[in-house]
């Protein structure tokens, strides 16, 4: 069965104006996929912003949502740990500066290792699922994995057996290990996503997806849309 519902199809073509899939509309997507998400809210006054962050409990992490910002790091436009209504407030105020502010976006913070998933439809071989560690380490190491869709269990294995950094994964010098079953799940749910989508996108990136001993989280995601 194809994943794509009414709604999610509504979210893309209203996105084509842009090229791209803002992060909160990318999260509604995924979440009505199955893809766990933090929970989360949009807000564009103090006082939604407030309400909202008391709702899903401080500490959040916050975020600019602009159609004109996709790296949002780049322009300050994050901030995690937020403790309080007062910094919430000021950042606030700082995010409605930037260009094309359409709100902040108030996450729930997610804890784990940060890995990279993503796709790229390529003209010829249509999805090409990647893997790697996310972050800013993604360009750095160029420790990736990847492998046509759609994905079975045993290529998500040796997909993740290959990267140098898997050691990682399993939980390496006292460092926690995620929940490799999870994993490879998520990994075979977005290959399943990414061939249901083939047709709109050119390029998907959650990164990171934090993964714990409990559970992947996608905490952020880029759907760059065919033209
Ligand atoms: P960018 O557009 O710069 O890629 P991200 O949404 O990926 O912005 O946020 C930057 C970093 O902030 C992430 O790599 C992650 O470390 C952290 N982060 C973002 N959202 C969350 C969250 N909900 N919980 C915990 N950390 C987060
Ligand atoms: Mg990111």
């Amino acid at each position: 069965m194809n994943m794509l519902n009414k709604e999610i199809k509504r979210i893309l073509e209203k996105s084509k104006k842009w090229g791209w899939v803002l992060e909160p509309d990318a999260k509604r997507i995924l979440s009505l996929c199955g893809f766990q998400t933090p929970r989360y809210a949009v807000a564009k006054k103090p006082d939604e912003a407030i309400a909202a962050a008391r709702k899903i409990g401080y500490p959040v992490v916050v975020k600019i949502v602009s159609p004109e910002i996709i790296h949002k790091s780049d322009v300050k436009g994050v901030v995690v740990g937020i403790k309080d209504d007062k910094l919430l407030v000021a950042v606030l105020e700082k995010f409605r500066k930037l260009p094309g502010f359409a709100g902040m976006l108030i996450d729930e913070m997610a804890t784990g290792v940060e890995l990279f998933i993503g796709a790229k439809n390529d003209l010829q071989f249509g999805p090409i699922i990647l893997l790697g560690f996310g972050g800013v380490g993604v360009e750095i190491y160029k420790d990736v994995s990847l492998r046509m869709a759609p994905l079975n269990k045993d290529n998500v294995e040796s997909m993740m057996k290959e990267l140098k950094a898997y050691p990682l994964l399993i939980g390496y010098r006292g460092s926690k290990p995620a929940n490799i079953a999870v994993v490879q799940s998520t990994l075979i749910r977005f290959s399943k996503l990414m061939m249901d989508m083939q047709d709109y996108f050119d390029s998907v990136d959650l990164n990171p997806v934090m993964c714990n001993e409990k559970s992947c989280t996608v905490v952020d995601a880029r759907i760059m849309l065919k033209d």
